[in-house]
């Protein structure tokens, strides 16, 4: 691609080339209410070209030896770290995040490239026999569509492109209309190093998910962001038979035990609640502590809350209008239902009416109602409800009562009764003595309506390829019944 990349410009990006158009739209800063840079809307010719680059460049890209397509990772890793500051002061702008939050997120991205870059799903050679060979090869599924939501926006993407580029498919990113801007500069980014038609961004509106979900010439839609959407998508996936990797919402349950320090449990479990204003999939969304610590727990986790100041660190504010409409509607539900809240609540949610952007206090609330909308539903805000349990059977029975399956922690010393309750939890991950930290060795899945499919280490390849099994007859039985008693089986 031809010139400097301008972080004050933004394109589409079809087969290596910068895409203007009629139509344009904004994103808005969380922290000011300010509006950002016009970029483009793509149009559905946008989306049939980029389609047709990213089918060409698929022949060659996936023909490719596995060392030649982690050099060419391995450049466009260093091409983003080349822009690290640039894409921080981005990301930081679109997602509303502090310098450290926003960078700690572009490099997590730029380390998941380079991870990616090394890994491959090899051949499985399953019998060799003097009669028969049999080889199970993972090949890539083709064009990928990855479409992204407003709270990651970096990585999220990374997320997308370093398995598509691995196995070897080509890949077409989406991102929210609410974050469009860093997507957009990693394919900008990646146009400097890679084929044409092998990394392709396109933003928009509304319209422009459907159109790709639908797009004949689009093999699998790697997808993050509501359970809602992510139903919508499988429900027209199945029309072309695409294959879907879902990474949906969650209400993960942390469950303390009396087997841990409790000043420590506060400190860990507000860090895993509050990061980002909640704004995670993985975030902690309900509390469980065992009766037995609760009231000391509670007052250590009051005073930590307490002294979070909106804006600063990891505080973030609420990422847009809708969001933030949504969390203040759950605030005032709460305090209609006359629930306790041990911190905020009430007239307490605008952190202050004069300042600008989408700020809301943090809240807790204490033992509400099992069945209530805020232990029930992910509220994607900085409120979270405490709740008391007394033995482990009944706590395991109200972590699954749900029908999401993201992630859960557990806080407990005693390593026994830590993997008994772990392994009886229906979750996609469990994480023990520590939340909000993934390892990208390990594969980040979900069970029930959490999603489908999965993303990281090298597990994660696999979703983005087919199988296809060969079985090579070195000397050919004549048919089943030549194959004595064992019938179809080799
Ligand atoms: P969302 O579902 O509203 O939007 C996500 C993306 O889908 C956006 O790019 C949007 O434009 C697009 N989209 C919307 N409708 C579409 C359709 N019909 N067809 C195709 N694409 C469509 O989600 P959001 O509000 O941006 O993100 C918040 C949600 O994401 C939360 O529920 C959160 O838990 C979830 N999330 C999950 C994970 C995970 O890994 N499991 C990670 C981050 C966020």
């Amino acid at each position: 691609m031809e010139g400097i990349i301008s972080f004050d410009k933004f394109y589409n990006i079809v087969n290596n080339s910068r895409v203007l158009g009629d139509k344009t739209y904004h994103g808005i800063d969380p922290s000011t209410g300010k509006t950002l840079w016009e970029t483009p809307v793509a149009t559905e010719d946008d989306l049939d070209k980029a389609v047709a680059a990213a089918n060409s460049a698929f022949k060659k890209w996936s023909s490719l030896q596995q060392h030649e397509r982690s050099r060419f990772m391995r450049d466009l890793a260093d091409g983003l770290e080349k822009h690290k500051d640039a894409l921080t002061e981005l990301l930081g702008k679109e997602s509303g995040k502090s310098v450290s939050f926003a960078e700690s997120e572009v490099v997590m991205g730029i380390n998941t490239m380079r991870r990616h870059a090394d890994w491959s799903v090899p051949d499985q050679l399953l019998k060799d026999t003097e009669d028969v060979r049999i080889v199970v090869q993972h090949v890539p599924i083709g064009v990928v569509a990855g479409i992204t939501p407003w709270n990651y926006p970096f990585q999220l993407a990374i997320l997308k492109v370093a398995p598509a580029l691995a196995t070897g498919c080509t890949v077409i990113l989406k991102p929210s209309p609410f974050t469009p801007y860093t997507s957009l500069k990693i394919a900008e980014i990646a146009a400097e190093v890679l084929p044409p038609g092998v990394v392709q961004a396109l933003g928009g509106d509304d319209n422009l998910g459907p159109w790709m979900t639908k797009h004949p010439g689009i093999h699998k839609i790697s997808f993050t962001g509501s359970t809602a959407t992510g139903k919508k998508i499988m429900a027209v996936a199945s029309e072309t038979l695409k294959r879907v990797n879902l990474e949906l919402g969650g209400n993960d349950a942390a469950v303390v035990t009396e087997n841990f320090d409790v000043h420590e449990a506060a400190q860990l479990v507000a860090m895993a609640t509050f990061a980002h204003s909640g704004q995670i999939c993985m975030a902690t969304k309900r509390i469980y502590v065992h009766e037995s610590v609760y009231e000391e727990f509670m007052k250590h986790l009051v005073e930590i809350v307490k002294g979070y100041k909106p804006g600063e660190g990891f505080c973030s504010p609420i990422q847009n209008k809708m969001q933030f409409e949504k969390v203040k509607s759950i605030y005032n539900e709460c305090e209609e239902q006359g629930f306790n809240f041990a911190v905020g609540g009430g007239s307490k949610v605008s952190v202050d009416d004069n300042r600008p952007g989408y700020f809301i206090a943090p809240a807790i609330v204490t033992n509400p109602p099992e069945k209530s909308r805020i232990v029930q539903e992910e509220p994607f805000g900085p409120i979270v409800p405490v709740l008391t349990w007394r033995d482990d059977k009944e706590v395991i029975e109200r972590v699954n009562d749900t029908p999401t399956g993201l992630g859960a922690t557990i806080y407990c010393r005693d390593e026994k009764r830590a993997w008994q309750i772990s392994e009886s939890l229906e979750t996609g991950s469990v994480w023990v003595n520590s939340g909000l930290k993934l390892d990208p060795v390990a594969l980040f899945g979900a069970h029930k309506q959490s999603g489908i499919g999965g993303e990281l280490g090298p597990l994660g390849l696999k979703y983005y390829t087919n199988t296809r099994t060969i079985t090579y007859w070195k000397d050919a039985p004549k048919g089943p019944q030549a194959n004595g008693n064992k019938g179809l089986f080799a």
